[in-house]
């Protein structure tokens, strides 16, 4: 439980239209990692809520707002990687009224973190993943509401309809906030950091992260969300952005391109090498062209990390897809 005693700290926050504020989850460095505040006619729901050490920043942000944490309904998590759920059992503690809403695939993880855990450790090994993650603490059985595909819940009168949307990971949900054409797609419509802005819009890529990544589903996924003509995405890396159908071509366009980047590459001597290379120097091009306004320093700086996990994603897709 938090200690009373500590104060909360300052929350970075972005306030947008329609009650959306997005919180600065403070996952790897600012600007990365964006949960989101949902307020309706005084009730609240958060959607993704990053790690442990994100929880200070979200009950501040509540504060800020002048809500009470009683007044929060739902933790919606769009799937359990570690970067969107890992707080979730402890920021449920200190949220008595909320209901925490999962893919069923994802739900028995945050009921029983221990494989996730197992899993996680095993990847960053446990210093890093200490520093990272802390400890994953469980949510109990009976505050969690397991979804099925094209279901509706409502925050305080306000319709979401909750979409399956695999291709990123299979316990993937994207929640679409019916009144507002605006829809949280956590990491299944791609990744866009704001330092990438430029006159020209977002610049946005897509998130092949292992182990769950499948090219033809994460498509069909965003052909399905483009449905609903959404006119703003919410997405966890990072928050709000606009100009949707551009937005989604260049995804799929970048999917077809990763796909065709990582078969080439299905007999080097070094695949992840060349893979990574390879989508380097697809996405510096892309960046150039669309005017971001930074160096290619700063470039490869925001975009290391993704681009050794899409690496890694597209190399273990290589050695399970059926094809
Ligand atoms: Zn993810």
């Amino acid at each position: 439980m938090r200690d009373e005693t500590v104060p909360l700290p300052t929350p970075r926050l972005l306030h947008h239209p329609d009650g959306i504020t997005a919180v600065d989850a403070e996952y790897l460095h600012p600007g990365h990692a964006a949960a989101h505040l949902v307020r309706h006619d005084g009730r609240a729901a958060f959607v993704d809520v990053g790690t442990n050490h994100s929880v200070p920043y979200l009950l501040a942000a509540l504060a800020a707002l002048g809500l009470r944490p009683e007044a929060v309904d739902y933790v919606l998590l769009t799937h359990v990687h570690l970067d969107h759920a890992g707080g979730a059992g402890q920021l449920m503690r200190a949220l008595p009224n909320a209901v925490c809403v999962l893919h069923p695939r994802g739900a028995p993880h945050m009921i029983d973190p221990t494989r996730l855990t197992a899993g996680s450790r095993a990847v960053y090994g446990p210093e890093r993943f200490e520093r990272l993650y802390g400890q994953i603490e469980p949510i109990a059985a009976e505050r969690v509401h397991v979804t099925h595909d094209g279901e509706r819940l409502s925050l305080a009168g306000r319709p979401f309809e909750i979409l399956h949307t695999p291709g990123h990971a299979l316990h993937h949900q994207v929640f679409v906030d019916l009144a507002h054409r605006c829809m949280f797609t956590g990491d299944t419509f791609g990744i866009s950091y704001r330092e990438l802005d430029s006159p020209a819009g977002a610049f946005i890529t897509p998130t092949t992260t292992p182990t769950q990544f499948d090219p033809a589903q994460m498509r069909a996924s965003i052909e399905r969300l483009l449905g609903y003509a959404p006119e703003a995405m919410y997405l966890m890396h990072y928050s709000r952005v606009t100009g949707v159908p551009r937005l989604a071509q260049s995804l799929l366009q970048q999917i077809e391109d990763l796909e065709r980047i990582a078969r080439a590459s299905a007999n080097a001597p070094d695949r992840h090498g060349a893979i990574q290379a390879a989508m380097w120097q697809l996405w510096r091009e892309l960046a150039l062209r669309h005017g971001c306004p930074v160096s290619e320093t700063r470039l490869a700086e925001l975009l290391a990390g993704d681009l050794e996990l899409n690496t890694q994603g597209l190399v273990h897709w290589l050695d399970t897809r059926a094809t």
